[in-house]
């Protein structure tokens, strides 16, 4: 029983050099996807005169749906029907729910019409069904947004907000599910940026400017790691243009506001100038820290807690492991030959 109609009476067939009638048959057949090996069901239209495959893209494309979909099952991703319900939830558009997750403006629509997303950004669009994460999206990707969109999207995320949700287990869920960091220790991650902070008081300075702090973040994981062949706190950073950065580090700065060790403060009073503070707040994460720990990171913050970001951006434009990768690659501790 072929649970599919024709979209024309006839097409044209190589083999017989003009149009002729055909029929839709069944056909198992099994594709690689991903490396994945998946059978499914495809329709297949056959000549009635000679009986050869006719090219027909509106069953390539229903084919294709069916093996994305079956992919998409097996491996836990996210399925263009719950994208479109979450989206409904929040009364938004393809396109700006697209700009709110920070991807790309046509992606949601593609995905709703049946393309595979690949599983960070499905991870990514799941985290979305959570209220709380999606109305820091929202605050993140704000300027994007005209100030109406952005205020009724913002009134549908408050009627619908589940206040019973620990919002800094489920960040750090949403972290660990969208980036590369697996091996992220967050407790040993928050002890570190505690130390960080008093060490950096000791020096005299009451707050960091984000750009510096990602550097001092880098400079004591890379030189632990050199020192003692092993990683401090699992965090993995990015090449971008100034420097090694922490990737989707604007969720690790919420990330870390939340668990209370740091204030954020976003200062735009002039146009194009807008740039992120950081406030300690609750250091006594710092005691938690092997003596030997603390002592290491007392002493990667004297030695370059007192440089500007210019000089930091110097510095780690230098390492190896910078010069070696490109924009957007992940940067591996190990120093290749
Ligand atoms: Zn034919």
């Amino acid at each position: 029983m072929i649970k599919i109609d024709k979209r024309s009476e006839q097409l044209y067939c190589d083999n017989c050099d003009s149009l002729v009638g055909y029929e839709i048959i069944e056909k198992k057949e099994v594709y690689n996807l991903r490396g994945d090996l998946i059978e499914i069901n495809s329709y297949v239209a056959k000549c009635k005169t000679c009986n050869s495959e006719l090219f027909e893209p509106y069953l390539e494309n229903e084919n294709l749906k069916q093996l994305y979909r079956k992919y998409a099952k097996k491996h836990n991703l996210i399925l263009p029907e719950d994208i479109k319900s979450m989206r409904e939830k929040y009364d938004v558009s393809q396109t700006l729910f697209a700009i709110i997750l920070g991807i790309g403006e046509a992606t949601i629509e593609r995905y709703e019409s049946g393309s595979l997303p690949s599983e960070s950004i499905s991870n990514l669009i799941k985290s979305a069904e959570n209220p709380l994460f999606f109305s820091r999206m929202l605050e993140n990707n704000k300027s994007k947004l005209t100030k109406t969109d952005y205020e009724r999207i913002k009134k549908n995320i408050e009627e619908i907000k589940d206040f019973n949700v620990n919002y800094l287990s489920t960040l750090e869920q949403v972290y660990l599910q969208t980036t590369n960091s697996k091996d992220l220790n967050f407790q040993k991650l928050y002890e570190v940026v505690a130390e960080l902070f008093n060490a950096i008081k000791k020096l005299g300075i009451n707050f960091l400017y984000k750009t510096k702090f990602v550097k001092l973040l880098w400079l004591i994981e890379s030189s632990y790691y050199d020192t003692f062949g092993e990683k401090l706190t699992g965090l993995d950073f990015a090449h971008l243009p100034y420097g090694p950065v922490p990737e989707r580090h604007y969720i690790l700065l919420e990330i870390m506001k939340e668990a209370k060790i740091i204030n954020i403060e976003e200062v735009d009073d002039e146009p194009d100038k807008a740039y992120t503070i950081l406030y300690p707040n609750d250091l006594s994460y710092a005691k938690f820290l092997e003596v030997s720990e603390q002592d290491f990171i007392k002493q990667i913050v004297g030695k370059y807690g007192s440089l500007n970001a210019k000089e930091l951006t110097e510095l780690t434009h230098n390492d190896l492991r910078w010069i070696n990768t490109k924009d957007g690659e992940l940067i591996s501790l190990e120093i290749k030959e």
